[in-house]
C-alpha cells in the first residue's frame, strides 16, 4: 500500500493528538472538495452536469458559502442547480397531469380517480426523497473514509511510530470509533482484530471519560466557590463534547 493520497494526510493528522484524527481527515477532504467545486469544477461542462444533476447536501453548500471566497462561483452552482431541478420538478407535475388512466374493471371505473395534484405530490416525494440522498462530496466522502480507515489499519501494523501515536491518541468521535470498530471486525481477523479492538475499545474508554470530567468541571465553574479556581481543559469542554458525542465535527460559536 504506497498509496500516498492516503498515507500522507493520515501520518499527518495522527502527528498531532486531537479529539477525532478521522474527523480532521474529513474535514481536509471537504475543505479540498469545496475549493474543487467553486474553483477549477466550475468550467468543465461534465462537472457542472453533475452539480446541476446531484447538488450537495446542506452542510456542503454551507461550507461553500462560509468560504466567503468565491460568492460568484456558487451562484453560478446555484443558479444552473436550481434551473434543472425546477424544470425536472415542473416535468413531474406535466407528466402526471398527462398521464392516462389504465384500463380499468367496471367497478375500478367506480371507484374515484386519484386528481392530479395528488400524482404530483407523490411523484415529487418519491423524487426529492431520492435526490436529498445525492451530493457531490458525500459520495466521494464515503469512499475516501474507508480508504482512509483501510490505510489507519495498514499503518498500524507496519509501523511502530505510528501505533504508538495512534495508542497515545485522545479517541475519536463516536461517528468515527463506531466505524473503525466496524472495520476491524470486518477486515481483520485472530491475533491483529484482538490488538487492535483491545488498544481502540481501552482508548476510547479512558477519553470519554476525560472528556466527561471536563464537562463536569465546566458545570462546577459555576459555583461561586470555584470561580477562582482554573479552568484548565474545560472551557470549550461543551462544543469538544458535542462533537465528539455526535460526530458533528466542528460547532461555530454563532451557532452555525
Ligand atoms: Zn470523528
Ligand atoms: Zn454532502
Amino acid at each position: 500500500m504506497q498509496d500516498t493520497i492516503y498515507t500522507i494526510p493520515v501520518t499527518e493528522v495522527y502527528e498531532k493528538p486531537c479529539e477525532c484524527p478521522l474527523c480532521a481527515l474529513q474535514r481536509r477532504f471537504e475543505q479540498d472538495r469545496v475549493q474543487y467545486y467553486l474553483g477549477p469544477s466550475l468550467m468543465e461542462p461534465d462537472n457542472r452536469i453533475e452539480t446541476n444533476d446531484a447538488g450537495f447536501c446542506g452542510r456542503h453548500f454551507s461550507m461553500m458559502y462560509a468560504t466567503q471566497t468565491n460568492r460568484l462561483g456558487l451562484g453560478l452552482i446555484l443558479d444552473t442547480y436550481m434551473a434543472e431541478q425546477n424544470g425536472r420538478l415542473r416535468k413531474l407535475v406535466g407528466e402526471a397531469a398527462a398521464k392516462e388512466p389504465e384500463k380499468k374493471s367496471f367497478l375500478d371505473s367506480l371507484k374515484p380517480k386519484p386528481k392530479d395534484s395528488a400524482k404530483a405530490a407523490d411523484a415529487i416525494l418519491a423524487y426529492w426523497e431520492a435526490h436529498e440522498q445525492e451530493c457531490c462530496i458525500c459520495r466521494d466522502l464515503e469512499k475516501t473514509m474507508d480508504r482512509y480507515i483501510e490505510v489507519i489499519c495498514h499503518l498500524y501494523f507496519t509501523q511502530p511510530e505510528f501505533r504508538e501515536r495512534f495508542d497515545g491518541g485522545m479517541g475519536y468521535c463516536m461517528k468515527h470509533f463506531t466505524r473503525l470498530l466496524a472495520y476491524a471486525r470486518k477486515h481483520l481477523s485472530g491475533s491483529k482484530q484482538d490488538a487492535f479492538l483491545t488498544a481502540l475499545l481501552r482508548q476510547q474508554q479512558e477519553n470519554l471519560d476525560r472528556m466527561q470530567d471536563e464537562v463536569n468541571w465546566f458545570t462546577k465553574k459555576f459555583d461561586y466557590r470555584n470561580a477562582e479556581a482554573p479552568w484548565g481543559n474545560s472551557r470549550d469542554a461543551l462544543p469538544r463534547s458535542i462533537c465528539k458525542m455526535t460526530g458533528l465535527g466542528e460547532i461555530g460559536t454563532d451557532g452555525n
